[in-house]
């Protein structure tokens, strides 16, 4: 029976996630995330190798992942990137058949199911994130999803001092408690949940009606496994009048704030870019995801009347010439 431990934020459970499995060595990572995916392996001393993503679903190309082991690798750190989970009986086999273990980063994974429960439920360990940006939030906030009743208890110490009673601290703990007035905001937004994904359903179905046979936009693969609907993501490629970032500040001259996620790839950050994994050559695909991708806006109170005209300045952007 899966378990859950709270945390203060999602980059604190990541580096938990790494402490409590006894990670070293090599890590391989998607560099088409945020930030923190990475920054966790480089807070806990490990060196993060970069594998180039999947053109449909933008998530850990597991076709890649084997090239990528040496005898120093210890884990896989996928994203289940906008909530479209990952390969998982793939890279699963993959970690078996090399005694690897695999951490999944679900910070945009919240809801999500597939046909066997939720998608939490893979991996040896998943870490969430309840970030005010995130499809279910408590301010700051985040969560280990762990197998069984003992690996929840050891994750619990580690995230309370690595304290197992008054007078004995058995391992080098950190502070990661989740505060209970964020846990209070989380019960709230509980409630509300399903509702929120429903209204989030219908702001997705109105842009993938608009921008249908748009040319040069492009949706991603598997929408119907993304059962959060967290993310509107959209490739604008060739065949767009305008390029990405253009567009980006036409819809910003209209007031409304898309998301470059993921631009700059975390393998072009000052901190990665030397590493041989992080050239541009070995990751094609998510280079170009990094050119192409746009988020546009969405949450449960986005009024259809909103999306129907952000979709039509994206369908027709000389219309909207400022
Ligand atoms: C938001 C996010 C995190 C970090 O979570 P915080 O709660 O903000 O620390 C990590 N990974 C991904 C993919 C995220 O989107």
């Amino acid at each position: 029976m899966p378990q859950v431990s709270l945390f203060s934020n999602g980059t604190i459970a990541l580096v938990t996630a790494l402490q409590a499995l006894g990670i070293g060595g090599e890590v391989i990572t998607t560099p088409f995330s945020f930030v923190a995916t990475s920054h966790a392996l480089l807070w806990n001393g490990l060196t993060p190798v970069f594998v180039d993503v999947e053109p449909g679903t933008l998530n850990l190309d597991p076709g890649r992942i084997e090239a990528a082991i040496t005898p120093r690798t210890t884990a896989i750190l996928p994203v289940h990137c906008y909530g479209h989970p990952c390969d998982v009986a793939r890279i699963g086999d993959i970690a078996a058949r090399h005694g690897l273990k695999v951490i999944y980063d679900a910070a945009h994974a919240f809801g999500v199911e597939d046909a066997g429960g939720s998608i939490l439920r893979h991996g040896d360990l998943s870490v969430l994130s309840f970030h005010a940006t995130k499809v279910f939030h408590t301010f700051e906030g985040g969560a280990i999803v762990s197998p069984d009743p003992q690996a929840k208890l050891h994750i619990d110490r580690l995230k309370n001092f690595g304290i197992t009673d008054e007078v004995t601290v058995a391992a080098t703990g950190i502070n990661g408690k989740m505060a209970e007035v964020n846990a209070a905001m989380g019960l709230l937004q509980l409630k509300d949940f399903r509702a929120a994904i429903a209204r989030r359903a219908r702001v997705d179905g109105t842009y993938r009606r608009m921008l249908r046979g748009v040319p040069g936009i492009r949706c991603l693969e598997g929408a119907e496994t993304v059962t959060n609907h967290a993310y509107f993501p959209i490739l604008v490629g060739p065949g767009y009048p305008l390029d990405r970032d253009a567009l980006y500040v036409r819809l910003k001259a209209h007031g409304i704030h898309a998301r470059r996620y993921f631009h700059p790839l975390i393998s072009e950050f000052p901190m990665y870019a030397h590493l041989p994994s992080a050239a541009p050559r070995n990751l094609p695909v998510a280079s170009r995801a990094a050119r192409e991708i746009l988020c546009l806006p969405i949450y449960p109170s986005l009024d259809l009347a909103s999306v129907e005209a952000i979709a039509e300045i994206v369908a027709h952007p000389e219309r909207a010439a400022p």
